[in-house]
């Protein structure tokens, strides 16, 4: 099957799917210019996998909060960022009934700020900090901590630490369940910009593949799941094989 076929093909799978299921990783956001914390000059690779579990580590944050929000601070605090093409066409696809909810890997929020209604992050939200003061609750956006004039940003109401609204090492991931389950009902399963390696999200596309299931990849080189995929597409653009894909919708 050349590239023209398949993406007939996977129009036809998309037009004729009654819930088609959406999990997204980095490499969607990378179009929209975030980096890709696991990719190839990335964090994951400059500073060892290993460094940057024990910094971003839920018991680093609780011990040392000073060392974990220098840290923090320089890779996690993430620029003004706009959605991307990709991003805004697959709101417009959930507009239009092809798609019917997005689970992501990514801490970004663009999903939500294209527009996507049904957005399930797994790993939670970088734009948004909780007090971790008991019973308090103190929400900010990243514009408080960026402009605090201390590294450990503080609950201007109880005084306590703030904390990122990500999941840290050593911490299960957010909406474990209804993850699962969404991905687990899918008629059709669409991966796109994620390697597919990072669990218990990957385990859940792993399991929903057990069984003759329509799963398409849409990813800039290989996954760990490619084997398992009905359709596979190795792009440079999510966002053009996107449009692509939208133009041969009926
Ligand atoms: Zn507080």
């Amino acid at each position: 099957m050349n590239e023209e076929q398949k993406l007939t093909r996977v129009a036809e799978l998309l037009a004729s799917s009654r819930n088609t299921v959406v999990v997204t990783g980095a490499g969607i956001s990378t179009e929209a210019g975030i980096p890709d914390f696991r990719g190839e000059k990335g964090i994951y690779r400059t500073l060892g996998e290993h460094k940057v579990t024990a910094l971003l580590n839920i018991n680093a944050f609780r011990k040392r909060p000073r060392e974990f929000y220098e840290f923090y601070r320089r890779y996690f605090l993430l620029p003004q960022v706009k959605p991307s093409r990709a991003h805004l066409l697959l709101a417009d696809l959930e507009k239009k009934g092809i798609i019917k909810a997005v689970v992501t890997q990514n801490i970004d929020n663009l999903h939500q700020m294209a527009g996507s209604q049904r957005v399930i992050p797994v790993h939670g939200r970088a734009d948004r900090f909780l007090c971790t003061g008991i019973g308090c609750r103190f929400e900010s956006d990243a514009g408080y901590v960026r402009d605090y004039p201390d590294p450990v940003p503080k609950c201007p109401e109880c005084g306590s630490i703030l904390r990122p609204d990500v999941v840290l090492f050593g911490e299960p991931i957010q909406n474990h369940r209804l993850a699962r389950d969404t991905i687990l009902a899918a008629q059709v399963l669409l991966v796109i910009g994620s390697s597919l390696t990072v669990y218990p999200l990957a385990g859940f596309v792993s399991e929903y593949c057990t069984g003759d299931r329509t799963m398409i990849i849409i990813n800039k080189g290989p996954t760990a799941l490619d084997y398992a995929a009905t359709l596979k597409l190795d792009v440079e653009s999510t966002a053009e094989v996107l449009e692509r894909i939208a133009r041969n919708l009926p």
